[in-house]
């Protein structure tokens, strides 16, 4: 059994937006249930706020963005920076899955340019895969439940892993039809745009996210802008075809044949 609902994961507020969230969006109008949710709140996003103004903000900010989305949001766990792969996190996450009980989880890339983004990954993978284990306890108690989920991951900020590699996804997503909207979304964290054009250069947070979209389109040589998926392997969590997306997305998915083709057939 397959439950018609999808939950974003990402690492600090306005990740799901970049990497995530115009998938989220065709999902949802596919009928899907939607869920948002990033790990941690944000607290070392600026220079101006100090920690405990800032969570408040950035909660406020990622509440209209996940409204914005059509999602449901859910609390994060952690300050930024201390996303760490540990018991107490992983109870948490756990909690929510159980709470959700998702058909499909977007995450990011468990190559990835910060350690906030691969511990966030590695955390959300064992949470699917913890599911329905009775005897790991979570935080708040939750049953355990009985139901197929597929992981997918993200493509990494810059499309590049933490040790300068390229990556390429195994499918892509058109996001064309919904890519007003995730703007939309990425504009709801004001508080983001001035700091991340100080702090990392860029020369406007909506052009980093819409050359992105346009990067992934060209890669994918189909769509304009696109998103890219990996498709974590199956063992636990799935039957080994199952790609959820496929049947969800329609024309709107496209699998990277050359990717699947590079891949070792017996996995
Ligand atoms: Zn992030």
């Amino acid at each position: 059994m397959r439950n018609r609902i999808a939950i974003a994961i990402g690492a600090h507020p306005d990740d799901i937006e970049f990497y995530m969230a115009g998938t989220l969006l065709l999902l949802k109008k596919a009928g899907y249930e939607t869920h948002y949710m990033t790990v941690a709140n944000g607290s070392c996003g600026s220079a101006k706020y100090n920690a405990a103004t800032l969570r408040s903000i950035r909660s406020t900010e990622a509440r209209a963005a996940a409204k914005i989305l059509g999602a449901q949001f859910k609390p994060s766990l952690a300050d930024d920076l201390e996303i760490f792969y540990n018991a107490e996190l992983l109870r948490g996450l756990v909690a929510v899955i159980r709470d959700v009980k998702p058909g499909i989880v977007l995450t990011h890339s468990p190559q990835d340019y910060m350690e906030d983004h691969t511990n966030s990954s590695r955390l959300a993978v064992t949470a699917a895969f913890t599911r329905g284990m009775p005897n790991f306890k979570t935080a708040p108690p939750r049953p355990a439940g009985d139901y197929e989920v597929t992981v997918y991951h993200a493509m990494p900020h810059g499309l590049c892993d933490q040790l300068r590699r390229r990556l390429v996804p195994g499918a892509f997503v058109n996001t064309a039809s919904v890519h007003k909207t995730q703007l939309k979304a990425l504009t709801a964290h004001k508080s983001q745009q001035h700091w991340l054009d100080v702090s990392q250069g860029l020369n406007s947070y909506l052009l980093a996210m819409e050359d992105m979209a346009l990067a992934v389109g060209r890669m994918s040589k189909r769509f304009k802008y696109a998103e890219g998926w990996r498709r974590h392997l199956h063992f636990g969590f799935c039957a080994p075809e199952a790609d959820p997306l496929a049947p969800a997305l329609g024309k709107n998915y496209m699998v990277n044949e050359a990717y699947e083709r590079s891949l070792q057939q017996d996995c």
